[in-house]
């Protein structure tokens, strides 16, 4: 997820081989870039890690969050209820949340870096 330490250079947008990435005019849920959760997928089989954050300059504008998986699914529900994410509705599905489709992740990092949300970069 993309921090208010974002400075909106833009160079994370590029890199991201799936366009999980907005710009700040629009993040629909603040004025930083933004991170769609429900298309990044940690740019697993598709880079060694994570391109937006090898490629952004400012420590802590992208950092680490939970799994998108069914195992969090009402940690992403509540988020996009409370205003931290807008997940993508599907017209018959309702909202893409994990549950409805779970997405790749480093399964290699430690639970409590992405509890911390710890600097992706790091
Ligand atoms: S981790 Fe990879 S897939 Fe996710 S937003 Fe960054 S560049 Fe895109
Ligand atoms: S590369 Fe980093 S600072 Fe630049 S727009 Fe992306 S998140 Fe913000």
């Amino acid at each position: 997820m993309i921090t208010e330490e974002c400075i909106s250079c833009g160079a994370c947008i590029e890199v991201c081989p799936v366009m999980a990435i907005v710009d700040d005019g629009d993040n629909p849920v603040g004025d930083t870039y933004y991170v769609k959760p429900e298309k990044c997928i940690e740019c697993v089989n598709h880079a060694p890690k994570p391109q937006c954050a090898d490629n952004c300059p400012t420590e802590g504008a992208i950092v680490w969050d939970m799994p998108y998986t069914e195992a969090f699914n009402d940690y992403y529900v509540l988020g996009h209820e409370e205003g931290r994410y807008q997940i993508r509705e599907h017209k018959s599905k309702g909202i893409m949340s994990p549950a409805v489709k779970a997405m790749p992740y480093v399964e290699s990092l430690e639970m409590s870096a992405r509890e911390a949300h710890a600097n992706v970069g790091e």
